[in-house]
């Protein structure tokens, strides 16, 4: 089908919610990506952090065809290798003691979130429901992650929002103000749709001490900064923190519907039989998917990473119209001189595919990129930052 016949369609049928580029991507090869036009993109965005290896990678084709071959789905009233290999491979990796997979961000998030009223409940008794989050936050678009998402922009229309949730600034002085009451702490380690902003250690090692002292759990949605993204298989690793909680989704598949929430010492059992679950969590080929994403990030693949985040950041830093740099690894907000949209906009004009964050281009590349990619799509941002 041609991009006009595609588009007539989309925008006869489809829920009126998205704004959409005008293009149709229908295939490629690692970050390079094609049209049904034929036109070629150099891919700087991996649809939005999920495309980790990029398209086409043999090596996880054949692990997800493998499991198709197999069963594609068994539900969770029965036992299924993929989901206890990915389990057993998530809690060596992590130190986490228990994992629960859901399909999405703002599952795995909801899942935290119920999780950590539990806790304090079972403990305490009722009156400890409260959940803190951060303002300029995202954390999904289900209601209880909508209310947890500390940006008003998400927030017209669809109140009443769930109760005892707050988003306060990222310092000590106003997490302590709403203590009363609260079973949990949420944050992005870099928070990545209001403009890849990386949290200050400082606060974050201080939030972690004020948790355990006060037996508030803390949360981390690594649902965009983990799996690799950041040259760390998770992000808390570079503030050297211990979560409670540990929330992924994005690149955890590798391009496939799969999150999971990853259950630290205190948490282990939280949960008992019945108190939540989910039809297509943990879906068989999901899991196979993400069993080949997380085998492949080892300690060298991370380097690599580490590496390709170091080139792109001393280019970019040096271009005109850039005003910082930001993020870790392969997550880079920019500021820039012209507005993030007008350089998205041009930029796949001519064959770059980018994102925005709030008021920032963001750029989260394939991990797997190569450098003749990554050169190749520098040269274009470069001549539009101009
Ligand atoms: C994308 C994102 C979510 C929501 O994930 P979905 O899969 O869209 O539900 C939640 N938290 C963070 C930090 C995200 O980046």
């Amino acid at each position: 089908m041609k991009f006009e016949e595609i588009k007539r369609i989309d925008d006869l049928y489809g829920a009126e919610t998205f704004t959409r580029y005008p293009v149709a991507l229908a295939g490629g090869n690692g970050a390079t990506l094609t049209d049904t036009e034929g036109n070629r993109y150099v891919d700087f965005g991996s649809g939005i952090g999920v495309n980790i290896f990029g398209v086409n990678d043999e090596d996880w084709k054949h692990a997800v065809t493998d499991q198709l071959n197999r069963i594609q789905h068994a539900s969770n009233l029965y036992y299924a290798e993929p989901q206890a290999r990915l389990m057993e491979m998530l809690c060596k990796r992590t130190g986490a003691k228990r994992v629960f997979f859901a399909n999405s961000g703002a599952e795995a998030n909801e899942c935290a979130f119920k999780a950590a009223r539990k806790y304090s409940f079972s403990k305490y008794g009722s009156g400890r429901s409260k959940i803190i989050s951060l303002n300029h936050s995202f954390h999904g678009r289900t209601l209880f992650t909508l209310t947890a998402t500390g940006q008003d922009s998400f927030h017209k229309y669809f109140d009443p929002f769930v109760p005892d949730v707050v988003s306060v600034d990222a310092d000590m002085e106003s997490i302590r103000k709403e203590v009363c009451g609260a079973c949990a702490v949420v944050i992005e380690p870099i928070q990545g749709e209001s403009g890849v902003r990386a949290l200050d250690p400082e606060f974050v090692h201080a939030l972690e001490k004020f948790c355990r002292k006060q037996d508030i759990l803390l949360i981390v949605d690594e649902v965009q900064t983990g799996n690799g993204r950041t040259g760390k298989l998770y992000a808390y690793e570079h503030y050297g923190i211990t979560p409670d909680i540990v929330t992924t989704a994005k690149g955890l598949a590798g391009g496939l519907p799969l999150g999971a929430c990853l259950f630290f010492e205190k948490t282990e059992h939280v949960f008992s039989a019945g108190d939540h679950g989910s039809t297509f969590g943990g879906n068989p080929v999901c899991c196979a998917a993400a069993i080949n994403v997380i085998s492949r990030l080892t300690d060298d693949f991370l380097l690599e990473v580490h590496g390709k985040s170091e080139y792109l950041r001393a280019k970019l830093r040096l271009f005109d119209g850039v005003k910082s740099v930001t993020g870790f690894g392969l997550m880079i907000g920019l500021e820039t001189e012209k507005s993030a949209k007008e350089i998205v906009a041009e930029c796949l004009q001519k064959g770059l595919l980018l994102l925005t964050a709030h008021d920032r281009v963001r750029l989260l590349p394939p991990l797997t990129i190569t450098k003749t990619e990554i050169d190749e799509g520098l040269s274009v941002l470069k001549e539009v930052l101009k």
